[in-house]
């Protein structure tokens, strides 16, 4: 496994990959390090797919609010290097910020609509900082196939809708949610929580496997769904919810909340962000309840 620091060391490294072998296909995993099975999974996938897979760990400050955990984001460098040879990973790229931003980037890359609800409303320009660092470390690695949790389904929609609109030669391939065994999705993020904190979390993973029998009953509407979950939520008491929402996917756009949700038409995510204590978990599931029949 080659480890490149710089751009140039990362160019170069791919430049003699491809220049042995140049029909060479190349699957890209963009992480923020602390590497979990969760992003073993994805590694995993591109190694089954591609010729040669880079990883790269880089905590992004342009994605994290002023008031977010950008300083005490859990960082190991030594296990993430373990985790990323042991599933497979070619090469990894894991620069310092100065390196990615040797000046400050005044180019802005805004995706509308998808970014409206959810975590781009409680989480401003986050999509934003996303979006430029993925379109650079794309620039910079030129994969055939990159490779997204659905943990994060939003932003596998504003990729997904980043890369369509500007022509990006890239497919992107949405990969499950890993979870612990007791529902938990995996998340560098949770470190952070005590042990009374992650075991009231658990309540995020039991309310959205409940939300698809709620939804069948007969006359629950979508705002009665979302009333539901929240209510058993609330019912842990460090549970502080940020939102919980159910939207049509991948638009992200809203349903009207009187609809009957058994009779909504398509693809559905619900998708919710919780804080307990300090740390804001988030985690989704897709839905559908009546298949859009399709006409070809
Ligand atoms: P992060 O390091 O949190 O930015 O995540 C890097 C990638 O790993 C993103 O595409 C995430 O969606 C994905 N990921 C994080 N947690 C999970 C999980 N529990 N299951 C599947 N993918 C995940």
């Amino acid at each position: 496994m080659i480890i490149c620091r710089t751009k140039q060391q990362l160019r170069h490294a791919l430049r003699e990959e491809r220049t042995k072998q140049p029909s060479i296909t190349t699957g890209f995993v963009p992480t923020m390090g602390y590497l979990h099975e969760g992003h073993a999974s994805l590694i995993r996938q591109s190694v089954r797919d591609n010729d040669i897979t880079v990883l790269s760990i880089f905590v992004n400050p342009l994605q994290f609010g002023p008031n977010e955990d950008f300083d005490r984001y859990p960082r190991d460098e030594q296990r993430d290097l373990l985790l990323a040879e042991n599933n497979g990973a070619d090469i990894v790229f894991m620069p310092t910020v100065e390196e990615m931003y040797p000046i400050k980037p005044l180019t802005r890359l805004t995706v509308d609509v998808v970014t409206d609800r959810l975590c781009g409303a409680s989480r401003p320009g986050h999509f934003d900082g996303v979006g430029v660092v993925v379109s650079k470390l794309f620039h910079l690695v030129q994969p055939q196939r990159a490779y997204f949790g659905m943990k994060d389904a939003q932003q596998v929609a504003v990729i997904q809708r980043m890369t369509d609109d500007l022509d990006m030669p890239v497919e992107i391939v949405p990969c499950p949610i890993v979870r612990e065994p007791d529902g938990l999705a995996l998340s560098s993020r949770n470190v952070y929580l005590s042990a009374e904190e992650r075991l009231q979390a658990l309540v995020l993973s039991k309310a959205l496997s409940e939300a698809k029998e709620l939804g069948e009953r007969e006359g629950l509407t979508v705002e009665g769904l979302i009333t539901q979950l929240s209510s058993m939520i609330r019912k842990s008491p460090l549970a502080d919810i940020d939102y919980i929402e159910l939207l049509a996917y991948p638009d992200l756009t809203p349903l009207p909340g009187e609809e009957a949700v058994k009779e909504v038409q398509g693809t559905l995510l619900l998708a919710l962000a919780v804080r307990f204590g300090k740390t804001r978990l988030i985690d989704n599931r897709i839905l559908s309840f009546v298949e859009v029949e399709s006409h070809v």
